[in-house]
């Protein structure tokens, strides 16, 4: 165990330099599986935001003047250096958020995507131009950055979702902000030190401001921030997105989600129910793609046939730490989210649901613990069927075919992703045109974002229009400028 004077308080890093937040206040960053302690996270306040908005703001005139080239041959430099750093990365986020190793790798990966998307952005930036539109008269368009922008993260990927948009905003020539979730901030403070330690970028270009509702708050209401992107849970997209409105701010807020998981009557369960319980229990169900309602579609005989497959296989996976390679099921993010899940699962089962698997483990030695669960409910109204749990549990509900299914499905207010399995082609024509989310898996329980496609869900997934990664970013990092000339 760490003694407390081991444990150190985070600092925020502003034009180029680590330093100490002016508030004293902090919050405890545990290890999930441990209860560890790891570090003191500073809550910043309006004074911490405000120097890295000065610093922003400073380097932005040189940083938008630096040709889109020399920004590309900084992503690189970005890339390689996370790139060597990727096993330390994955053992961090492990320690600090609770998903195993594999899972941890995994995210550094997708999260070194988006940086090599961004290398591209010579030819993202690129605008348009017509000739002669009237005579002696032509139109160009060119994109410009628009000026300082800022990210505020949750805690389910701590190391991809910074990196979903530090790479794209910067290379476009913003300088940046990042207010990571206060839950496991380590792997941002590394990447942070990384970026330092080979002076990846000048002074002020990327700032890291550690913190939670303080913060934020001075973020959305600073006068000098042009741009947000935003992360995490659907009510707090919506107060994201509402303020930064309120202050003319630009905004994509990436909300909160309850994936349905369609299993039609001739899906192979042999390869499907592997992918099911990934999708369900893997991150103890903290992806926001995770699979969190079986939709069970045919006759009955077929829908217990499904129930009774995946309570099998569920009931065989390892619930433990993530840095035990023998561990299926990680701890959530911590006991009150634990608690939290649980009570869900309590109240579903006293409005008359039918627990299918329970993987409560019980009193204060579950920690963070929860085994995979799975809940059957004929209420499609219920919580248990619509609200986002973002634990290892799964409920389980019937349609009759496509048509019922497709019907429960769009009931949801969220729509961030869906999956089919099937093998039918028509069916997922079918499902492809009717369903209402933004990242479909066909025959895939987690259709993981691609970094050169843009990423988000729809409804109450997405507050705004545009997606992170892919030429989404780019549109969102930047402002068109139509020139129309006569010579
Ligand atoms: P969260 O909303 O609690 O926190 C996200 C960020 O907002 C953190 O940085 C936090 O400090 C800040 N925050 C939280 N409450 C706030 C408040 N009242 N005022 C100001 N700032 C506040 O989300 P979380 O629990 O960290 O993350 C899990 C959620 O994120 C889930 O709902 C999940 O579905 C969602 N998520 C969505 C996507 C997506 O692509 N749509 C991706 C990952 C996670």
């Amino acid at each position: 165990m760490s003694t407390v004077t081991d444990v150190q308080t985070l600092r925020n890093y502003v034009g180029g330099e680590f330093r100490q937040a002016a508030v004293t206040s902090t919050l405890e960053d545990r290890d999930p599986a441990t209860g560890e302690l790891a570090a003191y996270v500073p809550l910043s306040g309006e004074a911490d935001v405000d120097q890295a908005v000065r610093a922003a703001r400073d380097a932005f005139p040189s940083w938008r003047g630096t040709p889109p080239q020399q920004r590309a041959r900084a992503m690189m430099a970005l890339r390689e250096a996370l790139d060597e750093h990727r096993e330390e990365l994955g053992g961090l986020v492990t320690a600090d958020m609770g998903k195993t190793l594999d899972d941890a790798l995994g995210e550094v990966g997708r999260g070194i995507e988006s940086v090599e998307a961004a290398i591209g952005i010579p030819h993202l930036m690129k605008g348009e131009n017509l000739e002669g539109v009237a005579r002696g008269l032509d139109v160009e368009m060119v994109r410009q950055p628009v000026g300082v922008v800022a990210a505020i993260t949750p805690f389910n990927f701590p190391a991809m979702i910074p990196l979903w948009f530090l790479p794209f905003a910067v290379a476009c020539g913003n300088t940046f902000i990042l207010k990571p979730s206060e839950r496991d901030p380590r792997p941002s403070v590394r990447i942070f030190e990384v970026i330092a330690e080979r002076e990846i970028f000048p002074p002020g270009v990327v700032n890291l401001v550690h913190g939670a509702r303080d913060a934020v708050t001075a973020i959305l209401d600073h006068d000098d921030i042009d741009a947000i992107s935003f992360v995490g849970q659907a009510s707090t997209a919506r107060m994201v997105a509402t303020r930064s409105a309120q202050t003319g701010k630009r905004v994509q807020a990436l909300g909160g989600a309850k994936n349905s998981l369609v299993v039609m009557p001739d899906a192979d369960l042999d390869k499907s129910v592997p992918a099911i319980l990934q999708s369900s229990f893997g991150a103890a169900g903290q992806r926001c793609l995770a699979g969190s309602v079986l939709v069970a579609v045919g006759d009955e005989a077929r829908q217990n046939e499904v129930r009774d497959a995946l309570k099998a296989a569920a009931e065989a996976l390892t619930t433990g730490a993530g840095a035990d390679p023998a561990t299926d099921v990680c701890p959530m993010v911590g006991p009150d989210s634990r608690e939290r899940a649980e009570r869900m699962v309590g109240e579903a089962e006293a409005a008359g649901a039918g627990l299918v698997l329970d993987g409560r483990i019980g009193g204060g030695d579950a920690g963070a613990m929860l085994a995979p669960t799975i809940v059957e409910t004929d209420d499609h109204d219920s919580d248990m069927a619509r609200e986002e749990i973002f634990g290892p549990v799964l409920a389980f509900v019937r349609a009759g075919d496509m048509d019922a299914a497709l019907e429960f499905v769009n009931g949801s207010r969220y729509g961030n992703s869906g999956s089919i399995f099937t093998q039918s082609g028509d069916a997922v024509r079918q499902y492809r045109y009717g369903v209402e989310a933004g990242m479909l898996g066909v025959n895939i329980g987690v259709p993981a974002p691609v970094a050169w496609f843009p990423f988000s869900g729809w409804k109450d997934s997405l507050d705004g229009d545009l997606h992170a990664n892919g030429s989404d970013a780019v549109e969102f990092y930047t402002r068109k400028k139509v020139v129309t000339s006569r010579w």
